[in-house]
């Protein structure tokens, strides 16, 4: 029986830049397609990290050009512009591999709005750096015309810093529940989601934050009721100890065992441990439902339970 699986990708799934880009995703295509071949019904979410950071700059940089003509891009507007571009190039990868494969299903990518909430504690302690180095005569008029949140950065300059608050809902489920029944393969949820919040009647603000896109798949995974949430990373496993002379990869974990782990440091923040939190939510937010993280080349194996770690009660 095809399960509903919704896929995390992760930084090495699209690459760094635009070249690495239009050659990394022909991969992801292939790891993709093999699921959508075995029955499996596919929703695809995504990171943005190196694609924002470049929209951003360029959009900065275009504002500096002339600063009368124009004005500073929201960060909400670049998460979007990254969620359009990287829905191109996906789209257009997995067009071909199905097609190659004689397999005749439609691709789409929905431009996803998740609410975010106004009074998320992330709000008043923004920690992500985002966008281009500042001098600090730059930076200080960005705090005085724009109130944005300035670091300075090891030495290298100043660096805006925003909110990473949690993600609640995807403004656009409905949307995507209807594709995926009419049998799209959907992209949703890229870089985790347009970051908006309500505010009067029915209208919604972007917000100027990032999503963790580990946490908003785990979302996503949620209100599509999918049987398998897989993050699609750098290691084949989750490993305990990493990076010491005693790591221990991990086949199995269960959400009590993953908690240990957790409170005892084994998953650096930022990384791993985003990935290892979304997994718990998930596979504790009903029976049956349990959680992957593995290699991209490894997805197949993976859910057919040969390789990476599985996190399920
Ligand atoms: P992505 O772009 O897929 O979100 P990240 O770099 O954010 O990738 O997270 C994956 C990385 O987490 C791995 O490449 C690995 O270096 C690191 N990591 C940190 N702690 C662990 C751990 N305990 N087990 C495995 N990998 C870990
Ligand atoms: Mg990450």
């Amino acid at each position: 029986m095809g399960k509903r699986i919704v896929i995390a990708l992760g930084g090495n799934a699209l690459g760094n830049n635009l070249p690495e880009q239009m050659i990394a995703v022909k991969q992801t295509a292939k790891a993709i397609v093999d699921l959508i071949q075995e029955g499996h019904e596919v929703v695809i979410a995504h990171g943005n990290g190196p694609q924002v950071g470049m929209i951003q700059k360029a959009m900065t940089e275009l504002t500096r050009s002339d600063p009368e003509k124009y004005i500073p891009c929201p960060l909400s507007v670049c998460v979007a512009m990254s969620q359009g571009y990287i829905g191109y190039d996906l789209q257009n990868a997995l067009r071909e591999e199905l097609l190659d494969r004689g397999i005749n299903k439609g691709v789409a990518t929905v431009l996803t709005q998740v609410e975010v909430d106004p009074e998320d504690k992330a709000f008043q302690n923004p920690t992500k750096p985002i966008g281009a180095f500042m001098t600090k005569e730059e930076a200080d008029k960005m705090v005085a015309e724009r109130g944005y949140n300035v670091i300075e950065d090891a030495g290298r300059g100043y660096r805006r810093v925003v909110a990473s608050p949690k993600p609640q809902s995807i403004i656009e489920i409905q949307s995507i529940r209807d594709m995926v029944a009419a049998g799209l393969v959907v992209v949703a949820c890229g870089g985790g989601g347009i970051p908006v919040y309500k505010t009067e009647g029915h209208h919604l603000k972007g917000a100027a934050a990032v999503i963790d896109k580990d946490f908003a798949s785990c979302v996503l995974a949620q209100q599509l009721e999918a049987d398998t949430l897989i993050i699609l990373t750098a290691v084949e496993k989750v490993a305990i100890n990493f990076g010491k002379p005693d790591e221990k990869w991990l086949d199995e974990l269960t959400p009590d065992e993953a908690r240990k782990y957790m409170d005892e440091g084994h998953f650096a923040p930022g990384s791993m441990l985003p990935k290892v939190q979304a997994a718990v939510q998930f596979a504790e937010s009903a029976p049956g439902r349990s959680a992957l993280i593995t290699l991209l080349e490894k997805a197949k194996d993976g859910v057919a339970g040969k390789t990476g770690t599985a996190i399920h009660q």
